[in-house]
């Protein structure tokens, strides 16, 4: 099979070349690739500002086709429809492991990063790693329920939006890339009057917003982003702001728009320091909180967000080209005007 390998560490160092078609071991299957993301991280492995461990075929957000079966493996089917959760392997006994937060063991191993992944004709993955999609999700949508995990896991576990019942009643989103939009749909589900907010460089993603049903969209170098808001919700603001931009003028902008009390979450990867208005923080007692990568709840409720509908991932692929494009597929992906760029082996 072809595959993208990062090859080495440096900048750089991404090869298609030809691998062995992978076999499962017990416990195991193998699903045949139907699609796979670029993500912003994979952008970040290509430039070394985050660490994989070369030679690796890189790619994880991907969903595909059950091909073969390991020993051991019940209550899967060749033919299934599947995505997989990325966390392969931990050290099983550390506080995070215990509380279910895998995500943040230091010993993780993860798919496409320690783990051979999704650019590739084929995966080999732990069967516990495998979650069916919902009958109505095609592949190229399932290949999306990575980045949506990483979004519920921000939005519902960190912030714990949804929680107990609690959302507020507006949330800002600030960029509308695939992971504004993800991140918007579930602020959405949760119950919240969601906000957006993009540049004017983002008319496309601005027009994906709106079909997928979002009316409060803000061009921030065209109008007074302060004023719009106030309008928007009655004078209430907003108690939640999320950077999902990756960008640090977007942060600065969640934390000037952010009430006082309020929360900012920042879900993107910056590859680099950035300057931040720690005063305004302080001043309004605004919680700044990250998020990284999934848990296993997380897949769990992504997936029932699709299945009910709750969130369409579908419109926001917006590219699908051959593996063999990865190059080109990942200059798009880097000029930020798409939604999501899917490679398909
Ligand atoms: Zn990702
Ligand atoms: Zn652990």
């Amino acid at each position: 099979m072809k595959a993208l390998v990062k090859t080495q560490t440096g900048p750089g160092n991404l090869e298609l070349q030809d691998r062995a078609d992978p076999t499962p071991g017990p416990g195991e299957v193998v699903f045949r690739v139907g699609a796979t993301g670029i993500c912003g991280t994979d952008l970040h492995i290509q430039d070394d500002e985050y660490v994989v461990v070369p030679p690796v075929i890189i790619g994880h957000e991907t969903a595909g086709t059950i091909v073969a079966i390991g020993d051991g493996v019940t209550g899967l089917s060749l033919g299934d429809r599947v995505t997989a959760q990325t966390t392969i392997s931990t050290c099983g006994s550390c506080s995070f492991c215990e509380s279910g937060l895998l995500n943040l063991c230091p010993q993780r191993r993860w798919l496409g990063g320690h783990v051979d992944g999704g650019f590739a004709g084929y995966v080999r993955v732990p069967a516990a790693n495998i979650l069916l999609l919902p009958p109505h999700v095609t592949i190229e949508a399932g290949a999306l329920t990575e980045p949506l995990a990483c979004c519920v896991h921000g939005i519902m576990e960190v912030i714990g939006m949804h929680r107990d019942g609690w959302h507020p009643p507006f949330t800002v989103v600030s960029g509308p890339g695939p992971i504004g939009l993800l991140c918007a749909q579930v602020a959405r589900a949760a119950g919240s009057v969601v906000i957006i907010l993009g540049t004017g460089a983002d008319a496309s993603r601005f027009a994906l917003a709106r079909e997928l049903g979002f009316q409060d969209l803000i061009d921030v170098t065209r109008e007074n982003v302060a004023d719009v808001i106030r309008e928007h919700t009655g004078g209430l603001g907003v108690d939640v702001a999320i950077e999902a931009a990756g960008a640090p003028s977007s942060l600065d902008g969640c934390l000037s728009l952010a009430n006082r009390r309020g929360t900012v979450l920042q879900i993107g990867l910056y590859g680099r320091p950035a300057p931040v208005s720690v005063d305004v923080l302080v001043l309004k007692e605004i919680t700044l909180r990250g998020t990284f990568s999934s848990t296993p709840s997380s897949w769990i409720t992504a997936i029932g967000l699709m299945g009910s509908g709750h969130v369409n991932t579908l419109p926001l692929v917006t590219q699908v080209r051959p593996l063999e494009d990865w190059s080109a597929g990942f200059d798009a992906a880097r000029a930020k005007g798409e939604g999501k760029i899917v490679l398909t082996p």
